[in-house]
């Protein structure tokens, strides 16, 4: 009997909430909270009626400790599964601390303030959670997430050693809107807004944002440009993988995308810093947030795949030089939708939250601290990923990227 509790009612979440309700066997007694109560609500109704599962809703404000703290202990998690924001990964660990309960998420700490992700102030709760006796899961999503499982296991049964690491996120999808992001509008331009870095012997090298462009063939979905990016599984895999000699992350943009993206940034609507209007403070970027489509609202129309994958190269397992492989999974736009009611990036990043947590209600990993997806034994993960609607394939190269 495992009852868990999942912060945030938002595409991650609903994804991540249906797929229990689908796995009734390891989350029997499933509870959502988020600060908007309805929105709990229309995902518990459409679980209910795809899946016949009830799920109890409660409207809270993850940033109030004590309140969170409360809501914890009147419903008594075995874990709680994060899926707010990253602005509410601190205090749901303080109060994960404090009421006694593991803890799970899919994006690291960001202050909202200055747009900088960086699992060092997660990572400073290691000491505290295990001298609790609790674990957390740091980033247990897409990617992050499935992609430092991918490279995992390729280190496991391919590669001695990764000498080259280039992740591949690529969403094939068309939305049919002008400009959309297709997750969190705020967290998303944050990210694609700031420099890009990658991991190249033993340092960090910074570019300017979107200035690294290459062209990539992805399967089923056909050639795009794909731009380096800093991600923050760069972090931990440079943690966990430290013989790597470089470490790269890229995503696929369309020209549309780009050329609305950098007109909002020329007139100043992506800033983080507050203006003031009509005699009110107002966030430019929250602003553009608010006038945005809901990425919830896209999954209707989306059509498409996404394709997203790693590429490693290093020395063969089996004593015959080095090799390259290429690791990748496919997800269509359209059948996550007729599964969840979401599009596929929502339902690639709340597939992997429902599987990091069944690692963790199962045993399959166990642990006291604070932990990244590279800490821990790949293959459990890697099998549900083929049963719960993530099936990877894994073919060799004939060697890495020529860029
Ligand atoms: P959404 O914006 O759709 O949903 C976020 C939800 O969190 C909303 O329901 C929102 O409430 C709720 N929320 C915000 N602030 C609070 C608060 N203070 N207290 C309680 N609830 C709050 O985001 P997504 O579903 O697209 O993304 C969810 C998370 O997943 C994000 O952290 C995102 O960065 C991460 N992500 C990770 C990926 C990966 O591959 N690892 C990929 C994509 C996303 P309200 O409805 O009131 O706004």
């Amino acid at each position: 009997m495992s009852t868990i509790l999942v912060i945030g009612a938002g595409g991650v979440s609903s994804v991540a909430v249906h797929k229990m309700a689908m796995n009734k066997d390891i989350f029997t007694d499933i509870h959502l909270a988020s600060r908007t109560k309805t929105k709990c609500d229309a995902i518990a109704a459409s679980v209910k009626q795809r899946t016949g599962i009830d799920i109890a809703t409660y409207e809270i404000d993850a940033e109030e400790v004590p309140a969170m703290v409360n809501l914890i202990r009147r419903i008594n998690p075995k874990l709680v599964v994060n899926l707010a924001l990253p602005y509410q990964d601190l205090p749901i660990m303080d109060a994960c601390l404090e009421a006694g309960v593991d803890y799970l998420d899919t994006a690291n700490y960001e202050p909202k303030e200055e747009a900088k992700f960086e699992y060092k102030w997660q990572w400073a709760y290691h000491d505290r959670f295990r001298e609790n006796g609790l674990m957390a899961l740091l980033g247990s999503g897409f990617d992050p997430g499935v992609t430092s499982a991918f490279a995992m296991w390729l280190k496991k049964h391919k590669l001695k050693t990764i000498r080259t690491l280039d992740i591949l996120d690529c969403n094939g999808g068309d939305h049919g809107q002008a400009f959309a992001t297709n997750f969190n509008p705020e967290i998303n331009i944050r990210e694609v807004t700031a420099p890009a870095r990658h991991w190249e012997n033993g340092d960090w090298v910074e570019t300017p944002a979107m200035s690294v462009r290459h062209e990539f063939n992805f399967e089923d979905v056909g050639p795009r440009n794909m731009y380096l990016m800093y991600h923050e599984e760069l972090e931990s895999l440079a943690r966990f993988v430290p013989e790597m000699e470089r470490a790269r992350f890229w995503m696929t943009f369309g020209d549309e995308y780009i050329k609305h993206l950098t007109v909002l940034q020329n007139v100043g609507m992506t800033r983080i810093d507050p203006v003031m209007y009509e005699g009110k403070a107002i966030v430019p970027l929250q602003f553009l947030k608010a006038v945005l489509p809901e990425p919830s609202s896209l999954g209707s129309t989306t059509k498409g795949k996404t394709n997203i994958g790693d590429i490693a190269t290093g020395d063969a397992l089996d004593g015959t030089g080095e090799k390259t492989f290429y690791i990748y999974n496919i997800c269509d736009h359209e059948e996550a939708y007729r599964e969840t009611g979401n599009q596929a990036v929502s339902y690639t990043t709340g597939v992997p939250a429902m599987i990091g947590a069944a690692m963790m209600l199962t045993g399959k990993w166990q642990g006291k601290g604070v932990f990244n997806m590279e800490q821990f034994d790949p293959d459990p993960y890697m099998e549900m990923l083929n049963t719960q609607g993530l099936p990877w394939q894994v073919k060799e190269l004939p060697g890495p990227l020529p860029f």
